[in-house]
């Protein structure tokens, strides 16, 4: 079934009746050719790809839960490409291009929203920071602008300009950066690789890998044992445990990242706003609910729900950046579980036995990357070959300490800086 104007039209006239169940409800088939681990946005990516630019379709997706119902259903939906140094960069400059094509792909309202990201300066050595990297992002062929403080006061008047400890000397505006409705990807993603044959199979948590002779031959599921020719890991903060299945120790730590979001309001805020001194960013949803977060809880964990200091944290962030926001009730908080990477970038890589390929170590920042994630992973899965824009994200950069990828640009390759 195809989505159009009409069709909502048509729909609202005659009772909303006409809608279809988006995907179907398969039993797992006892072969695969591709088994993908993993229902959230990077495995459903995935499929999607594997069947539309390879042709392969004799896959599924199997996926504990329910589809959606991990980080890709948890997080604040920001979306850009504003990354300083080479590997990330050209990375996520794919993954904005195609989130930019991804309804028209899609055939599904994704509420990709280019409201821009507008990033915060409080000093002169912060602004020098962001002169040097909004030009990488210019050489990368995406898009920057440098702002005065009346610049941008012009784009968030409602923030606090007066605040001594943190005066705005500028910011950094990244037009083609925003916001999407996280949920609704993944539901797009689903609903296309369905469409093309994939089987989406909730419900059925992966227990176990089977591999004989250095080859992946299939899974071990709550469902019964899946026979497959490859097996791609795409779990997100459970990483760690499955890869375990296979033997494989991961340089992979799981936090708790926690979101706040107040009532609805009316427009205060056209940007996403990022509050990097004080560790917290802020946009609104079209529903006007302020949507708000700051940093890790700081400690492992598996438990899908933050604590208490890091709320206090970021609440007092709130208040600093901008006071009237203590007006607005905070309406519900949730957690994540983030899988963090050493060097704060992604793996998507073969591992050490044949047919078995790996993507994680996504962090607080994999969103964005949902559909370059896929698209590449796909390309490795079909190929195996990496693909271009993702050749850097190698797994063994962490035992050799060749080619680390600094995702901040603050510093871990000091030679860079
Ligand atoms: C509060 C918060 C805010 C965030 N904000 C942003 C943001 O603004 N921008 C941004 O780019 N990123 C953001 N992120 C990060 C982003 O959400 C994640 O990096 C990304 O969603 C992870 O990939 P995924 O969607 O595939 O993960 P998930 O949706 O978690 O998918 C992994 C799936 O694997 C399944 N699984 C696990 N183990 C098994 C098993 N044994 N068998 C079968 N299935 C299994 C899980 O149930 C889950 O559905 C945020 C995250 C959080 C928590």
């Amino acid at each position: 079934m195809g989505y159009s104007g009409f069709k909502v039209i048509k729909e609202g006239l005659f009772g909303q009746k006409g809608w279809k169940p988006v995907w179907r409800n398969p039993d797992p088939k006892p072969e695969y050719d591709v088994i993908i681990i993993g229902g959230g946005g990077h495995g459903l990516s995935t499929a999607y790809y594997l069947a539309k630019e390879h042709g392969i379709t004799n896959v599924a997706v199997l996926e504990k839960g329910y589809l959606g119902g991990g980080n890709i259903g948890r997080n604040t939906t920001i979306v850009r490409a504003n990354y300083f140094l080479p590997g990330n960069s050209e990375f996520y400059s794919h993954s904005l291009k195609l989130w930019e094509g991804m309804e028209q792909d899609l055939n599904y309202n994704t509420m990709m929203s280019q409201r821009g990201v507008l990033n915060l300066f409080h000093s002169d050595g912060q602004r020098d920071a962001f002169v040097r990297r909004g030009n990488a992002m210019i050489n990368q062929g995406d898009d920057a602008i440098l702002l005065s403080p009346e610049g941008v006061r012009e784009q968030v008047p409602f923030i606090d300009f007066e605040n001594t400890r943190f005066p705005i000397y500028g910011g950094l505006l990244h037009k083609r950066g925003g916001t999407a409705r996280h949920d609704a990807v993944a539901w797009g993603y689903a609903r296309g690789a369905d469409q093309r044959g994939v089987d989406l199979i909730q419900n059925c948590e992966v227990t176990g890998i089977d591999i004989q002779g250095g080859v992946v031959k299939g899974v071990q599921t709550s469902r019964g044992p899946i026979r497959a020719k490859k097996v791609a890991i795409v779990v997100a903060g459970r990483s760690s445990q499955v890869a375990e299945m296979a033997g494989m120790r991961l340089p992979i730590e799981s936090h708790v990242l926690q979101a706040f979001v107040s009532e609805g309001v009316k427009p205060v805020l056209n940007n996403v706003v990022s509050f990097g001194m004080g560790h917290f960013y802020i946009s609104q949803s079209d529903k006007g609910g302020l949507v708000f977060g700051g940093d890790l809880d700081f400690y492992a964990s598996y438990a899908a729900r933050g604590n208490l200091p890091m709320a206090e944290h970021v609440m007092d962030a709130a208040m600093t950046l901008m006071p009237a926001i203590g007006k607005a009730r905070v309406l519900r908080s949730w957690g994540g579980i983030m899988d963090m990477s050493p060097d704060g970038s992604p793996i998507i890589d073969k591992t050490d036995t044949d047919g078995l390929f790996l993507n994680c170590g996504w962090c607080y920042g994999g969103f964005k990357a949902v559909p370059a994630s896929g698209f590449a992973y796909a390309h490795l899965i079909a190929k195996d070959t990496p693909y271009k824009t993702a050749a850097k994200f190698r797994l063994d950069r962490f035992a050799t300490g060749q080619g680390l990828l600094d995702e901040e640009g603050t510093g871990s390759q000091h030679n860079l800086h």
